[in-house]
């Protein structure tokens, strides 16, 4: 369950991955090892937050420029059209704050 009262949102660009989140937020954690993956916190509630859940590889703090960069930022929702590009799950968000 998604509570975003302010409708913004971050994409995030990494080696192997597009991210996402509906909070406009950076993340603070990413995988090192084999998926690349940034992370954030909200994902590692209930993991180690020091081995990667995608891949079990270490992790460490996440730099802009370095472990991920953004793809765009934006406090409104973004456009449909811009959303589709990426996985169909940022598709069915887009589509809940739309009305
Ligand atoms: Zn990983």
């Amino acid at each position: 369950m998604i509570q975003n009262s302010e409708h913004s949102m971050i994409i995030i660009d990494s080696p192997f991955h597009v991210s996402f989140t509906g909070h406009n937020e950076l993340p603070t954690i990413a995988c090192v090892g084999k998926c690349k993956k940034p992370w954030w916190p909200i994902d590692l509630e209930d993991v180690a937050k020091d081995v990667c859940p995608m891949c079990g590889s270490v992790t460490s703090a996440a730099m802009e420029g370095v472990h991920y960069s953004v793809l765009a930022q934006a406090n409104r929702d973004l456009r449909y059209g811009v959303l589709g590009t990426f996985r169909p799950k940022v598709t069915l968000i887009a589509t809940a704050h739309a009305s």
